[in-house]
């Protein structure tokens, strides 16, 4: 997360991505270079924005010299304390770690989520502008970590987080770290979006996007599908239905968890790699002025470039409209009719509703590509015995496939990729 978020939450109304004279405002403050000296005493370590050029002594006090070498964001941070630092290098950046001797625990983890997610991101979305990266402890319980251009914040209770390395665990001051890396290419001095409607989705939706695919290049598919899965447990507390489109986003539940969950289902869609392709391709026209301030629009605009027509449907639901899906297998049977050869029928039952800004549910005709997925008893979602894209339509229907060994359960959008808020009657098995 990044602090702007709060504040464009608190605001009474965000204006809209379709006014013409807003999107011309940027959402955050101008690009600026930093300088700073920073006096403190002798046995503290003083931490600002930039690259530390030089630091000594005089008298009872203790200098720090930090300046950047290319442009930052408005914002910036100076902190002091006695930090124990660890430095490490990352090709030519120089990676500076400030921690409370004591909270050791897990600095080890999060330098290489740091490495991990300069070296990704570099290559999927483009250069990192500095050539230093600061990560500081920050005085206070909280759990929050904050970026700013090159240096990550966090609090103290980073060092108790004690997180599950297993296939399925889920390490969360790794996935952390690598979310507010990102943010070094979406939000703050890169990707400055149009303070209008949806901003979040371009700062906080990429930045949990870019997070995923680190933790999931590190982990694999278990400790992704836990984090999905958190995503998708937000959507099921109680809460109002009618909010607008994810172009037009205007609060954190929006940009972070429905953000997070389209740009996820877009990669099993159409591919990681053009969905990294047409982030690339947004940040680059930002970058070289072609697009001074971006909205959702853009985005949109970049990531249709990369789907086929026949996928253009499940970009206006994903993005443009307020779309649920209402996915439920009804009935499994299996039978084998010979040696190495099972038939499956399937009974489900689709449904696709939009819900308007006033709570109006309306139903809409579905002729949807849906997962269709038969498992093995033991064997998890990450090893399907068969897993294909399949039309869907509205209403009840029966599917039938083959497979070459004893199935054990099966059904329709296993891997939740759509928003369904009753996850749990997607598949079934044959004893249900
Ligand atoms: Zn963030």
């Amino acid at each position: 997360m990044i602090r702007k978020k709060y504040r464009l939450a608190a605001r009474p109304a965000i204006p809209s991505l379709y006014d013409s004279e807003a999107r011309k405002k940027p959402f955050s403050t101008d690009q600026t270079s930093f300088e700073a000296v920073v006096g403190t005493a002798k046995d503290e370590v003083a931490v600002a924005s930039g690259a530390l050029h030089k630091t000594w002594t005089k008298g009872d006090r203790r200098y720090f010299q930090y300046k950047t070498d290319a442009a930052i964001g408005g914002e910036y941070a100076i902190l002091s304390g006695k930090y124990t630092v660890k430095e490490s290098q990352w090709n030519n950046v120089v990676i500076r770690m400030y921690y409370h001797p004591d909270h050791a625990q897990n600095i080890d983890r999060m330098l290489r989520s740091v490495k991990a997610s300069l070296a990704y991101f570099t290559e999927q979305f483009g250069p990192y502008p500095y050539k230093h990266f600061t990560v500081v402890e920050r005085a206070g319980f909280g759990g929050g970590a904050t970026a700013d251009a090159g240096i990550i914040y966090y609090g103290e209770q980073y060092s108790l987080m004690n997180p599950d390395d297993s296939k399925n665990g889920f390490d969360l001051p790794y996935y952390i770290l690598a979310h507010e890396v990102a943010h070094q290419w979406w939000g703050l001095a890169r990707l400055t979006p149009a303070n209008v409607e949806g901003a979040g989705v371009l700062i906080e939706g990429l930045a949990v996007y870019a997070g995923m695919q680190v933790l999931e290049q590190q982990y694999g598919d278990g400790h992704l599908r836990q984090y999905v899965n958190y995503l998708h447990s937000s959507y099921e507390m109680p809460r109002s239905l009618a909010t607008p489109s994810l172009l037009q986003a205007n609060e954190a539940f929006l940009y972070y968890r429905k953000g997070g969950l389209a740009m996820y289902a877009l990669t099993k869609y159409i591919g990681k790699e053009k969905v990294n392709g047409a982030l690339r391709s947004l940040l680059q026209k930002r970058i070289s002025g072609a697009l001074p301030l971006p909205t959702t629009l853009d985005l949109f605009q970049e990531i249709q470039q990369v789907t086929p027509d026949s996928l253009h449907y499940l970009l206006h639901d994903l993005f443009k409209a307020n779309t649920y899906w209402r996915l439920k297998t009804k009935q499994f049977d299996a039978v084998q009719t010979k040696a190495g050869h099972w038939q499956v029928t399937l009974k489900v039952q689709a449904q696709k509703l939009v819900i308007d800004s006033t709570g109006t549910e309306k139903e809409v005709p579905m002729n949807d590509w849906l997962e269709v997925g038969i498992y093995e008893e033991g064997k998890g979602l990450n090893e399907p015995l068969y897993l294909q894209m399949h039309r869907i339509r509205s209403g009840e229907q029966t599917i039938k496939v083959t497979v070459p060994r004893k199935p054990d359960r099966g059904g329709i959008d296993p891997n939740n990729l759509m928003i369904d808020l009753r996850r749990d009657d997607n598949v079934m098995g044959v004893d249900e």
